[in-house]
C-alpha cells in the first residue's frame, strides 16, 4: 500500500475551501484499498503564531472531530494530533540539521507570514517547513495531496530527504504530490481574486463549516459580484466564476450546466441558490458534529488509538535515522 499523508493546520476554524479543496478528496479515498492514509492535526504548527490556549486546545478538537463528522472514516484513517506524536518534533531536529538557512529564505510561505506577523517573527515560523518535512519523512510517505499553496514545501521535503538519503543512503522515502480529483479552488466571498482562507480576518469572506444556515445564506448574498447581471463562467467575473464553481462542486456540475439552468435568471436567485446547496452539504456534517460532541468517550478513543498507531510507525523511522546518524542505541 501507497502511504498517503495530510494535515491541516489548528489555527483557525475550517473553511469550505478546506473541504472542497482537501477534506473532499480525503473522503474519497476512505475506501480505496491502494492507500494506507494518515490525517494529522498540525496543532505545532500552529504554534508558530501565538495562540490562545485554550482556544487552541478546543480549534484542534474541533478539527479532528470536523474530520470525523464530514465524512473521513477514523478506523480506516489514522487521525491525530501532532503534538501526540514526539517523533514529528524529534525529526524536525534532526532534519534542521540537513537544511540550509538560505533554502528556508527562499520560502513565500515565510516572507508573507513574517510579512503579516511583524511582531512575532520567531525561529519556528522560519523552520515551519522543516517540521513539515519531518512530518511526511516520518511515516515514509509516498504521496501527499498539496494545494499550490504548499507545493514549495513538499520541494523542500524532497530536498531534504534527497540529501539525507545521499549521505546516508536509502533511508526516507521521497514523496511525490498527490493530485486528486480535481478540487475545486475556492475564492474568498469579498476579493474573487484570493483564495478563501481561515485566516482572513473578514469573516464575510469565508463560509465555515460549522456556519449555521442563515449566515450561509447572508454570506453568499452580500457576495461581491459585479455590476451586470448575467451568470457566465468567466475571468473577467471573478466573483461569479466562483460561485459557479462552488455550485457545481457541490451538485456535480459543469459550469456550463449551470450557466444554462439559471439562464435569465439574476444574482439574487444564483446567489440564494448557492447558499442553499451549501447548506444541503453542510446540514449532515453539523448533525454529525453534534453526536460527535455528546460523545465524548467515543472520540476520545479515536484519538487515543490512533495516536497509537502513529506512534508506532515514527518510532520505527526515527529510530532508524537515529542509528543511522550516529546516535547512541537504547539498551
Ligand atoms: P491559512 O490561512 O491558515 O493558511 P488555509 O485556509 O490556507 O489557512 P491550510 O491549513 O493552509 O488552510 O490548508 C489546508 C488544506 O486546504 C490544504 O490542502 C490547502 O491546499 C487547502 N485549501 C486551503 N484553502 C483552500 C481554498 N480556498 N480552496 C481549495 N483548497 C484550499
Ligand atoms: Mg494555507
Amino acid at each position: 500500500k501507497k502511504v498517503l499523508f495530510s494535515g491541516m493546520q489548528a489555527t483557525g476554524n475550517i473553511t469550505l475551501g478546506n473541504y472542497m479543496g482537501a477534506l473532499k478528496n480525503w473522503i474519497a479515498l476512505n475506501n480505496d484499498e491502494a492507500y494506507q492514509c494518515l490525517y494529522c492535526v498540525v496543532d505545532l504548527h500552529s504554534l508558530t503564531i501565538r495562540q490562545d490556549p485554550a482556544e487552541l486546545r478546543k480549534r484542534a478538537r474541533t478539527l479532528l472531530s470536523l474530520y470525523i463528522a464530514a465524512g473521513l472514516d477514523p478506523v480506516k484513517n489514522c487521525i491525530y494530533y501532532q503534538s501526540h506524536v514526539s517523533g514529528h518534533a524529534e525529526l524536525s531536529w534532526i532534519l534542521n540539521c540537513f537544511t540550509y538557512m538560505g533554502e528556508l529564505n527562499r520560502m513565500t510561505q515565510f516572507k508573507d507570514k513574517a510579512a503579516k506577523h511583524a511582531d512575532n517573527i520567531n525561529a519556528g515560523l522560519f523552520t515551519y517547513p522543516v517540521l513539515m518535512a519531518a512530518d511526511i519523512l516520518l511515516f515514509q510517505t509516498d504521496v501527499v495531496p498539496v494545494g499550490i499553496d504548499q507545493k514549495q514545501h513538499l520541494e523542500i521535503t524532497r530536498d531534504i530527504a534527497e540529501r539525507f538519503n545521499s549521505i546516508y543512503g536509502d533511508v526516507f522515502t521521497i514523496p511525490e504530490p498527490y493530485i486528486g480529483k480535481i478540487g475545486a479552488k475556492i475564492m474568498s466571498l469579498q476579493e474573487p481574486d484570493k483564495k478563501m482562507s481561515k485566516s482572513d480576518e473578514n469573516v464575510n469572506a469565508t463560509i465555515y463549516l460549522m456556519d449555521d444556515a442563515d449566515t450561509v445564506i447572508r454570506k453568499f448574498k452580500r457576495a461581491i459580484t459585479d455590476s451586470d447581471n448575467e451568470i457566465r463562467y468567466t475571468d473577467d467575473k471573478p466573483g461569479i466564476k466562483n460561485l459557479i464553481d462552488i455550485y457545481s462542486a457541490v451538485n456535480d456540475k459543469t459550469p456550463a450546466e449551470v450557466e444554462k439552468e439559471f439562464d435569465g435568471k439574476g444574482y439574487g436567485d444564483f446567489k440564494l441558490a448557492v447558499g442553499e446547496a451549501v447548506n444541503t452539504v453542510l446540514r449532515p456534517i453539523h448533525a454529525r458534529m453534534e453526536e460527535l460532541t455528546k460523545d465524548k468517550a467515543y472520540v476520545d478513543g479515536i484519538i487515543k488509538d490512533n495516536a497509537e498507531k502513529a506512534n508506532y510507525y515514527a518510532t520505527k523511522t526515527l529510530r532508524k535515522v537515529q542509528k543511522k546518524i550516529g546516535l547512541p542505541e537504547r539498551i
